[in-house]
């Protein structure tokens, strides 16, 4: 029923409490001291409010609890397997579904069949495991997104769309060099903004044409056929799972990280329809994850995994999750803080470059502005900017397109309050901004550097 009062209530009470540690900013400056600068190094009892990430963060329901008690841990052909199974293909109705740990598993398998040297997959914007997986079979990873997308403050209702020309130039040239093209909803790197089904529609016919098979990166499913049950002309009277039924229907296979829109703690999945392909990916399944009925899932993660992907495509939760999402990124933006707009479904992303502009893009302004929302308010975020995506395969250091810091929102974990103390300490570092300097990298790993480099502070 329709409720006739304008507040967008969090659709469930809590019935099960976590306690948070309070620490004061000197604790902080030491927390980060220690960890290098990097906030993946910190403890996270020494976080507040944790918004590193939406990754198997979420609260699971009762429900889901309820389900995990349901696990039968049979090595071959649990029905737990099959209820996965079967929740998978409600929504995705793919022929084979192979179930991973998790999202990057599934890339794994994909690329280290299909990839491979002098090959190109182009994606509207991969994502960083994503890249690097398609990098590491030694193809290239090319992102293809609108004009739009790529410039923070431009408003468009659907910023993740795919630029069609640049594709089907693409493949126009280059047809044989494509083994895949990739679709991110929504598009995490790029905003967490939504792709809409005209779009998936005609990436999807393209492909089609020259005989080029359209996989989905679909962590954020549900949020993204939100948007286009709100944005897209003539959606607006559809259920969301007919929604998602028919991105599922224009595409030949999907990647997927559970830990995202399902509402699992862990696990992922790879699912396609063509045979030859499934076989080949089965069996590196079987020597990197498992057997082809859990792959690297206990019987109780593939049981809450269903349960969480039947409530993902709720609309009363998903009304909630996008506004709260957005109640976030408006009061950020009423406050004069420049961020990513319109605000995608499960992060606000801060532009750091437009507020840290006195700091160069490789001092890294994205990772100043992180460690400044750390050691004043706790804030957990992450630099996505020329940390994440500055080091090219050819071994130079380049800056990215955008230096965003994320502030990525577990599902149904704060609450309004936890927000509203987010919005007073970012308004507080927004004012201090021109007094924040930049970093230098003192430690890289090879790949992924992000995850576990080292920092120092400039002078
Ligand atoms: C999280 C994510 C992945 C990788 O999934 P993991 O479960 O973290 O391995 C891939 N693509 C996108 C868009 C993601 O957000």
């Amino acid at each position: 029923m329709e409720s006739s009062f304008s507040t967008i209530i969090e659709p469930f009470r809590i019935h099960s409490v976590e306690p948070l540690r309070m620490t004061t900013s000197d604790d902080r400056r030491r927390a980060i001291e220690d960890a290098g600068f990097n906030l993946f190094n910190l403890h996270a009892t020494d976080v507040l409010i944790d918004f590193l990430t939406d990754s198997g963060t979420g609260a699971m329901s009762r429900d889901q609890w309820a389900a995990i008690q349901q696990g039968d841990e049979s090595y071959a052909g649990s029905p737990s397997w099959f209820r996965f199974e079967a929740a998978v293909k409600d929504l995705f109705p793919f022929k084979h579904v192979i179930p991973t740990h998790q999202g990057r598993a599934a890339e794994k398998i994909l690329f280290s069949v299909l990839g491979g040297d002098g090959r190109i997959v182009p994606n509207n914007t991969h994502f960083d495991t994503t890249r690097a997986n398609v990098e590491a079979s030694g193809a290239r990873a090319v992102d293809l997104l609108i004009a739009e997308g790529r410039e923070a403050s431009t408003v468009h209702p659907f910023k993740g769309n795919m630029d069609v020309a640049e594709l089907e130039k693409l493949l126009a040239a280059q047809r044989d060099d494509v083994p895949v093209v990739f679709l991110t909803i929504t598009n995490n790197s790029g905003g967490g903004q939504p792709v809409s089904l005209a779009n998936i529609r005609a990436v999807s016919e393209t492909c089609h044409r020259y005989g080029v098979p359209l996989f989905l990166d679909s962590c954020r499913f549900a949020e993204n056929a939100w948007f286009i049950h709100e944005r897209e002309p003539g959606q607006g009277d559809r259920e969301i799972a007919d929604i998602v039924r028919e991105i599922a229907s224009l595409a030949d296979g999907m990647t997927m990280s559970a830990k995202k829109d399902p509402f699992g703690n862990i696990g992922g999945w790879l699912a396609l329809n063509d045979d030859d392909l499934a076989e080949r990916c089965r069996t590196v399944l079987i020597l990197t994850e498992g057997f082809p009925t859990y792959g690297g899932l206990a019987g109780r993660d593939l049981e809450a995994i269903a349960q969480g992907l039947r409530e993902a495509v709720h609309p009363d939760y998903l009304r909630y999750r996008i506004r709260s999402t957005a109640y976030l990124g408006d009061a950020l933006d009423a406050a004069g803080v420049p961020v990513v707009k319109p605000i995608g479904g499960h992060a606000v992303y801060i532009d750091a470059r437009a507020l840290l502009s006195h700091i160069p893009a490789l001092q890294y302004p994205g990772q100043s502005l992180a460690v400044a929302l750390y050691i004043t308010g706790g804030i957990r975020s992450c630099e996505i900017g020329s940390v994440m995506f500055g080091r090219q395969p050819d071994g130079t250091e380049k800056p990215a397109d955008m230096e965003l810091v994320r502030l990525a929102i577990p599902r149904r974990t704060y609450t309004q309050s936890h927000i509203d103390y987010v919005i007073e300490v970012v308004k507080a570092v927004a004012q201090d901004a021109s007094n924040l300097r930049g970093y230098r990298m003192v430690r890289e790993p090879l790949a992924l550097r992000h995850f576990t480099a080292e920092f120092e502070p400039l002078d």
